[in-house]
C-alpha cells in the first residue's frame, strides 16, 4: 500500500525514542553537550543534528518548518468525513 508518510512518521518516532534513551544514559555520565542525528518525524526522515537537550525541550524532532505528523493527537481539520448517503426522493 502507498501510505509511505505516516509509516515513515512512525518509524521516525521510534527510532528518536532509541536514541533518546541513549543520549539519556550519556547525558547522565556528563555528555549532555553531545549532538546526534535524529529523523524528521514529519515523515521525510531528514537527517538531524541535535543535542539531547535540543530534542526534549522540543518534544520532538523535526527540521525546521516541518509539521509534526500526529494524526491521533491533533485536530485534523482538513480531514472530512464523507457527506451521508442520502435516499433517493421516491417519485
Ligand atoms: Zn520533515
Amino acid at each position: 500500500m502507498q501510505t509511505p508518510r505516516p509509516a515513515a512518521a512512525e518509524v521516525a518516532r521510534q527510532v528518536n525514542a532509541q536514541i533518546r534513551e541513549i543520549a539519556e544514559s550519556l547525558a547522565a555520565q556528563g555528555d549532555e553537550s553531545h549532538e546526534y542525528t535524529f529523523f524528521c518525524e514529519c515523515g521525510c526522515l531528514q537527517p538531524l543534528t541535535r543535542t539531547l537537550s535540543e530534542v526534549t525541550r522540543e518534544g520532538s524532532a523535526l527540521a525546521q518548518g516541518h509539521p509534526a505528523s500526529r494524526p491521533s493527537s491533533r485536530n485534523e481539520q482538513q480531514e472530512k468525513e464523507p457527506p451521508p448517503l442520502e435516499p433517493l426522493p421516491s417519485t
